[in-house]
């Protein structure tokens, strides 16, 4: 997440009551890997990557292990290449593939979903580590979309979905801004766009996820009437913050007017090490990952497919 200058808030905790029902997701569960979320959590936050920071080695591997794994997984580039090579920052690009929607009518409507892969490099040395890894922030969100993507590439979707992995966006949104305008000027449908970020760690809330910009759209409350349960809440600090302009969703949200909005489960109480050198992969909860993803699979794949118009801004 783009860092902001003020993160002081006093934030009520709420112990989340869960009872046993049978949702969605539960169905599902078995087609999500834990396996590949832990393995490429760990490559990407790992100490040979560098801390990812944009036009840098460690980023760039990055890069090239997300377009490995998205052609192995049989998703195809958008454009000519998966490299979407950015004109601000030298030497890095945003990795973007698609899975083509089946709809006659449909397929013409994209659905944006997205996460960033880049993160802060090299920071000032604590006990003699210096390397910012970016596990929860956002390892978690790439490695979560990627298996999201892989099982949503094995069902036929109506709308046309782009996997997009963003490079710079601790440097300013510069990723996503790129390809937000660039997909415009190409007059690109781009209709609805999802980002995920900060999701290694559970909270103690009554939702699973926040939902930044909540009260934009209806997108939160079709949300959690798919997928039958608190998915996605209203986090009054991200409100207060306005993380909604804090993250990949908004560059789509100002070129598009479109629902564009960012999922999260960090709340600033459940990991302290925001923009830290301690952000490290073994802290992640890859239980609480794999149990998202497999909720997130069912409630993406039938949003992605809902007809034209159920998904709007308010006003
Ligand atoms: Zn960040």
């Amino acid at each position: 997440m783009l860092k902001v200058k003020y993160i002081s808030f006093l934030g009520a905790i709420f112990l989340a009551s869960c009872t046993a029902t049978t949702t969605i997701s539960e169905q599902r569960k078995e087609e999500v890997s834990a396996t590949n979320i832990s393995t490429t959590l760990n490559y990407l936050a790992s100490d040979e990557l560098l801390g990812r920071d944009s036009g840098k080695e460690g980023n760039i591997k990055a890069a090239t292990y997300l377009t490995k794994e998205l052609k192995a997984y049989g998703i195809e580039p958008y454009f000519e290449r998966y490299e979407d090579e950015l004109t601000k920052v030298a030497n890095t690009w945003n990795v973007v593939g698609v899975i083509p929607g089946k709809d006659p009518q449909l397929k013409n409507e994209i659905v944006v979903l997205g996460a960033h892969y880049d993160h802060i490099g090299i920071q000032t040395a604590i006990a003699g580590d210096s390397i910012a890894n970016g596990a929860n922030d956002n390892a978690s969100g790439v490695s979560i979309l990627l298996e999201l993507a892989r099982n949503l590439s094995q069902k036929d979707m109506k709308r046309t979905v782009l996997v997009c992995f963003f490079t710079a966006e601790e440097v300013g949104l510069l990723g996503s801004e790129h390809l937000a305008n660039r997909l415009k000027s190409e007059e690109a449908n781009v209709v609805l766009m999802l980002n995920f970020e900060m999701l290694g760690v559970p909270m103690t809330r009554e939702y699973t996820t926040f939902i930044t910009g909540y009260d934009q759209s209806n997108l939160a409350a079709k949300i959690n009437e798919i997928a039958g349960e608190n998915l996605a809440g209203r986090f009054e600090e991200a409100e207060k913050m306005q993380l909604f302009k804090r993250s990949d969703n908004y560059p789509f949200y100002l070129a598009y007017k479109i629902p564009s909005q960012t999922f999260s489960s960090s709340d600033f109480e459940n990991f302290k090490y925001y923009h830290h050198v301690k952000d490290e992969a073994h802290l992640m909860d890859i239980p609480f990952m794999t149990e998202l993803t497999a909720k997130f699979v069912p409630v993406v794949e039938k949003l992605i497919n809902l007809p034209s118009g159920e998904i709007r801004l308010k006003n």
